[in-house]
């Protein structure tokens, strides 16, 4: 389950008129798993949101851009925030880790249970210098790869298939398989182009199932799309990083301002701050903070 295995995959499908992503994650996911010892069923959730946060981190244009996805469902685990950037690394956490739930009827991880319906999926795509731009739309189920199909076809105007599966030894909860994939028709695409897509649904469903069984990912999407034409144009390797370091977290401290600095000074002789996407711990004493102050002070005078 090492994460140097873990690979993203992007091509055309039909003579160039669709195009797909697919991810075989399994390391990505175990590493967030253990990072912030997720529950089965959060293992799930956070690593179905991870997969595709770093798919669509690879079609980024690159040169500093990020995207991040925010869902918030109003269930039991919280909110799940995640950010990759263009090599399709990727960070993210979950309110809640270790909120578990029995199994759905049919045996399967409550995922929608535990995001919960009732809220929106948010996308937020940095683009360095510019105005980031924000993209909303409403969640459908809270098993995320629906909730992000209906982000793309209704808020980003491109039909699109989404699937994501994650699957977990159940007497440990370490990660057996995990893996996704976006397909989308460009514009002009004819309805026998997506009905075949569409067609596809049933092999990608079982994706999974297949990496786990030991298939290799080029050889699951050629099977998938077999008499369709599959190009594969780029291939990335995936990792869950985070990108946190005392210097992101000194502006941080910063950004809170001078009374709130004054205030730990004061009260607490120092700081002690933990990164949200790794549980990385970082501790200030009074001095540091007190250079920050100085810092901030002649920042505003400057300014
Ligand atoms: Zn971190």
């Amino acid at each position: 389950m090492a994460e140097g295995n873990d690979l993203i995959l992007r091509g055309v499908l039909l003579d160039r008129r669709a195009r797909f992503t697919a991810i075989s994650g399994a390391g990505l996911v175990e590493t967030a798993r253990c990072v912030h010892a997720l529950s089965r069923v959060c293992t799930a959730a956070l690593g179905r949101a991870l997969m595709m946060t770093s798919m669509m981190g690879v079609s980024l244009k690159g040169g500093g851009e990020r995207v991040t996805s925010i869902i918030k469902g109003g269930g039991p685990a919280g909110n799940i925030v995640c950010t990759a950037d263009e090599t399709g690394r990727v960070k993210g956490y979950i309110e809640n880790p270790s909120v578990e739930l029995p199994p759905t009827p049919s045996g399967k991880l409550d995922v929608a249970g535990a995001v919960g319906a009732q809220g929106e999926l948010t996308i937020v795509r940095d683009m360095s210098l510019k105005e980031p731009y924000v993209g909303r739309s409403p969640l459908v189920s809270g098993e995320i790869a629906e909730d992000f199909a209906h982000y793309f076809t209704v808020s980003e105007q491109l039909p699109s298939l989404v699937y994501l599966g994650v699957r977990v030894d159940i007497e440990t909860g370490a990660t057996l398989a995990a893996g996704g994939m976006l397909v989308q028709t460009l514009p002009g695409c004819p309805d026998e182009d997506s009905d075949r897509l569409a067609a596809c649904a049933n092999g990608i469903s079982r994706l999974t199932r297949s990496l786990q069984a030991g298939e290799t990912l080029p050889s699951a999407a050629a099977s998938i799309f077999a008499g369709m034409d599959m190009e594969i144009l780029h291939s990335y390797a995936p990792e869950f990083r985070c990108d946190c370091g005392r210097e992101r977290l000194e502006r941080v401290l910063l950004s809170l301002g001078r009374e709130e600095l004054e205030d730990m000074i004061e009260k607490e002789r120092g700081a002690q701050l933990t990164c949200h996407f790794c549980n990385a711990v970082y501790n200030f004493n009074e001095s540091e903070l007190r250079r920050l102050l100085a810092e901030g002070k002649r920042k505003r005078n400057d300014g």
